[in-house]
């Protein structure tokens, strides 16, 4: 049995979808972010360089713009990514903020990007001490583990490549 119309292509990806990918203002501080490659030293900026704020945009991956909520995402402290190689050390991986919904309570872990503020991630760093219990088993939840007070050795040297 033949089924003729199995090679039709279907495009999942619009071009309009990828055309709102670009310079935006923060919705938090309202500076002016610039999505340039060569300025964030990222692909899909996400966050806002001055407050890291970013929007509940995506939905399934990095860049996919396919989110309802559209609400404020706070920062809320930092980790570290997962290695894929076996026996790294959990030290190893590249600093990353994690973000939270205001809206729809829905985390995110993103990477820092090349001008993000060095003071305002340390002082993401540091209010994350001090996130409560229940916020906390909502992390480990999603298997999310924040530096601690413990780590702060590790933000230094990522941070300002100094202990
Ligand atoms: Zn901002
Ligand atoms: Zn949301």
């Amino acid at each position: 049995m033949t089924t003729p119309f199995t090679t039709q292509r279907i495009y999942t990806r619009s071009r309009g979808l990828r055309n709102t990918f670009g310079d935006f203002v923060c919705v938090h501080c309202h500076n002016f972010v610039s999505t340039q490659v060569a300025l964030a030293g990222v692909h899909h900026r996400n966050h806002c360089p001055y407050c890291l704020s970013s929007r509940h945009l995506d939905l399934y991956t990095a860049g996919d713009r396919l989110a309802a909520c559209k609400a404020r995402m706070r920062p809320i402290g930092l980790t570290l990514k997962r290695q894929s190689k076996r026996y790294a050390r959990f030290e190893q991986g590249e600093l990353m903020i994690v973000h939270r919904c205001e809206a729809c309570g829905e985390f995110a872990i993103n990477r820092i990007a090349a001008d993000d503020d060095n003071e305002t991630i340390v002082t993401v760093y540091q209010n994350s001490l001090q996130i409560d219990g229940d916020l906390q088993r909502l992390l480990v939840e999603d298997g999310i583990i924040l530096l601690g007070a413990a780590d702060q050795s590790i933000v230094q040297w990522r941070l300002f490549g100094q202990n």
